[in-house]
């Protein structure tokens, strides 16, 4: 296993462990699989395990695991706070406490915030006090680093990533992300900052796509806000992975923010197929999309969601 360090000089595994997706049984996390598979992780070097207050029993799987075979002192533990869902300066220091119950912890190795996709989130954060907070754990050593994760478009993530001293963050990237998520320009000035970066890799077959779309962004902005190559990335990754995971992704990534640039927005104008070096007939591929992603539940669900999360 090869290691990186940590702006602290912590050496952190390569490869980290998603804990999103233990095995299961039936609907339940298989314990006694996902044991085997986390301790033979750690016996090959694997030292950084990720997990977050809404993977279901992930958190609990994980403290478990790690208690009763004493280890939690061999790896770091990297678990989220689902700022989407969070009210009140309370509602922050329970879900925390929470956390630290489920993991059998009495402290947190990487701290994120869980899924920004707007500056707006980080600044309704800030109104609950969450920087007085941080400094607060830290300094009671609850802790070690601060971060945040990220699955909304380069620009926002720049404006993020300058709007506080973040200890690391972790994005999706993989070559068909170059240019979607925070990108590669977000990577090189998240590594200009000294930022370390988590990254969220995802096994992409290209044969597979349903849209030739590069994420080049030639045709946007969208006059009427549709975000053309996050619909088409979705799109094709629901014929990469599970059709529903990919499903689930594009409602929690783009359905909850706060401008969602559904292809639905799309009134037909024409301007962004003059700007496509891949000759996509935008139009006609956004419904298909669209008709693909949102089917009536999940579009009924996104409805619901946005109603009691988007503020
Ligand atoms: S055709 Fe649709 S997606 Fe393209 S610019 Fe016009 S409104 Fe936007
Ligand atoms: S210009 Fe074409 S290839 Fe580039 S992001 Fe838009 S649709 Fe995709």
């Amino acid at each position: 296993m090869k290691y990186r360090s940590d702006r602290n000089g912590v050496q952190i595994s390569q490869l980290g462990y998603g804990c999103m997706r233990f095995s299961k049984k039936g609907n339940s996390i298989n314990y006694e699989k996902a044991e085997k598979e986390v301790l033979l992780a750690i016996k090959n070097g694997v030292n950084y395990f990720d997990t977050a207050y809404v993977y279901p029993g992930s958190e609990e799987c994980l403290g478990r695991i790690l208690d009763e075979n004493k280890c939690r002192d061999k790896v770091y533990i990297a678990t989220k706070l689902p700022q989407y869902i969070i009210r009140s300066s309370a509602a922050i220091d329970k879900t925390f406490n929470e956390e630290l119950v489920r993991l059998r912890t009495e402290y947190i190795d990487y701290y994120l915030m869980h899924m920004f996709t707007d500056y707006a989130e980080w600044e309704h954060l800030k109104e609950l006090g969450i920087e007085e907070w941080i400094a607060a754990q830290k300094a009671a050593g609850r802790i070690r680093n601060i971060g945040f994760s990220y699955h909304g478009e380069t620009e926002m993530f720049l404006k993020i990533l300058d709007a506080y001293d973040w200890d690391f963050c972790q994005i999706q990237y993989n070559y068909l992300d170059e240019h979607t998520q925070a990108g590669r320009r977000g990577l090189q000035a998240a590594a200009g900052k000294g930022i370390p970066v988590i990254i969220q890799v995802k096994q992409i077959i290209r044969e597979r796509e349903k849209v030739s779309c590069t994420g080049c962004r030639y045709c946007m902005p969208c006059p009427h806000g549709v975000d053309i190559p996050g619909n088409f990335y979705y799109y094709n990754l629901m014929y990469m992975e599970k059709k529903s995971s990919a499903r689930f992704e594009f409602a929690q990534n783009m359905g909850l923010r706060r401008e969602p640039g559904f292809a639905s927005q799309c009134i037909g104008c024409g301007k962004c197929e003059k700007h496509c070096p891949q000759h996509i007939p935008i139009r006609e591929k956004l419904k298909e999309a669209d008709s693909a992603l949102r089917p009536l539940p999940y579009k009924a669900g996104i409805y619901a969601a946005r109603k009691i999360i988007v503020k």
